[in-house]
């Protein structure tokens, strides 16, 4: 698979990157998923009644791939129900009415690292995840085949969405914790060196991270502002030169990639033992009435976010989980902030319209723009003709997507929903494959 400069220029929109985020005032409830990560969700471990603290465990991790959850409010387990996720499933949600105290777990101390395996056991406890978005597990990651050298670890400060500011924010306000994790990481993991991989629209964000360069084993690399430049293939690629091949991972070819805020919260869990139990999420859109950044108590229902920002100048018409280009639009906005949400956006009614869809004129503008070199065109043929085979040789299953086909197409043509409809198709087709062959 070919890599190059392919990627689209978005409007930057980063409105809010001047703005220190402001710390909300707890809400009245939290509704705290047991599933903000890719895996097994987890065990609850509370029940109605319960007394918890500002990072209590309320859920186990499950499996290999899961994460435990902490609550985000000191006060009292009002219920456990059954809620829809952003991603359209079910799942299990402790709600907890706060005290209004934000009082932390007394038992809550710094743990003792000294080791590869105590630095596991502690990034697993921070409760981490993917938190740019993609909420795998991050112990998982720095768990490496014993005498397993790894060439670079790529920290992920890209933030190339239009609107998101919070990794800026992390990386200007929190730098002494992403300087601890990765100092810690560099003690215990055998990685031979660190880039930073920065888009050049980050201008204090860059300053921040250059004090880390007094470590020589540490280096900035500003990047061009060109979206998908946070997309781990493409920022692989782009700091390192490397090619990850389709259906490989960083680690095959020697790197490890991680998000800036994940490596603020295991900077701010080793030197205090406050697991994840907030956020740094940009609020912005054309219906947002004051943009800004904020610290959300996890589980905190968008409604009182917005409400806290000041509210909407007019009726918002869509209201999306993460940025324009790869957020997820919400259909309630009891929708909870999870752990790996860093923004929300709401459009008003000229944003929110979508582009009128017209026959493809077969202009290649879609393959010419797409990262992972695609033929989304082509793609979207071979789906509405349902050819399986096709979409399979297409290799629709390594799509990222990131959504520049769409952005790009003049005739609206609806490419990156048609991508996640055929890898839906190809997973159902293996699963009834699999059962068939066990009868
Ligand atoms: S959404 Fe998928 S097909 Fe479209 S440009 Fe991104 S990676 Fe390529
Ligand atoms: S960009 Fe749109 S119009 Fe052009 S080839 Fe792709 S799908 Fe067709």
């Amino acid at each position: 698979m070919l890599f190059s400069l392919h990627g689209i220029h978005v409007p930057h929109r980063k409105n809010t990157a001047d703005m220190k985020p402001v710390r909300m005032v707890p809400p009245e409830t939290v509704t705290i998923p047991m599933s903000m990560h890719i895996g097994k969700p987890a065990d609850p471990v509370v029940k109605v009644g319960d007394k918890v603290y500002v990072g209590t465990l309320i859920g186990a991790q499950s499996g290999f791939v899961s994460a435990p959850v902490y609550s985000s409010v000191s006060g009292t387990v009002a219920k456990l129900e059954e809620i829809i996720l952003s991603n359209g499933t079910k799942g299990c949600a402790v709600v907890i009415k706060s005290d209004g105290e934000m009082t932390p777990d007394p038992e809550i101390k710094a743990p003792t690292v000294d080791s590869k395996e105590t630095l596991i056991e502690a990034i697993k406890n921070a409760g981490t995840v993917g938190l740019g978005g993609a909420g795998f597990p991050s112990y998982i990651k720095f768990n490496t085949p014993e005498g397993k050298h790894v060439d670079e670890m790529i920290i992920n400060g890209a933030e190339c969405e239009p609107y998101i500011t919070s990794d800026t924010r992390t990386m200007i306000d929190k730098t002494e914790d992403i300087r601890r994790a990765i100092d810690y990481i560099l003690r215990y993991i055998d990685i031979g060196r660190v880039i930073i991989g920065i888009e050049n629209n980050k201008p204090k964000a860059i300053e921040a991270m250059r004090a880390l360069e007094a470590d020589e084993r540490i280096t900035v690399k500003v990047l061009p502002s060109l979206y998908p430049q946070g997309g781990e293939k493409v920022l692989v690629y782009h700091t390192t030169g490397k090619v990850i091949p389709a259906g490989k991972l960083p680690l095959d070819v020697g790197c490890i990639v991680v998000n800036v805020t994940t490596l603020g919260a295991i900077g701010n869990y080793i030197a205090t033992g406050m697991p994840i139990v907030s956020k740094c999420v940009t609020v912005d859109g054309s219906a947002v009435k004051e943009p800004k950044n904020l610290i959300v108590p996890i589980g905190t229902k968008l409604s009182d976010v917005f409400e806290f920002a000041g509210g909407f100048r007019c009726e918002p018409k869509k209201v999306l989980l993460g940025g324009p280009m790869m957020g997820i639009a919400v259909p309630t906005l009891d929708t909870p902030v999870m752990k790996n949400t860093n923004a929300t956006v709401a459009f008003d009614e000229k944003d929110a319209a979508p582009k009128p869809e017209t026959a493809c004129i077969r202009c290649g503008g879609c393959a010419n723009h797409c990262p992972v070199s695609l033929n989304p065109a082509a793609i979207m043929r071979a789906y509405k003709s349902g050819d399986t085979d096709a979409l399979a040789q297409l290799r629709v299953d390594i799509c990222m997507e990131c959504g520049c086909c769409s952005y790009t197409c003049p005739a609206g043509q609806r490419l990156v929903e048609t991508n996640k409809l055929s890898k839906a198709l190809l997973r159902e087709e293996a699963m009834k494959k699999k059962e068939a062959e066990k009868k």
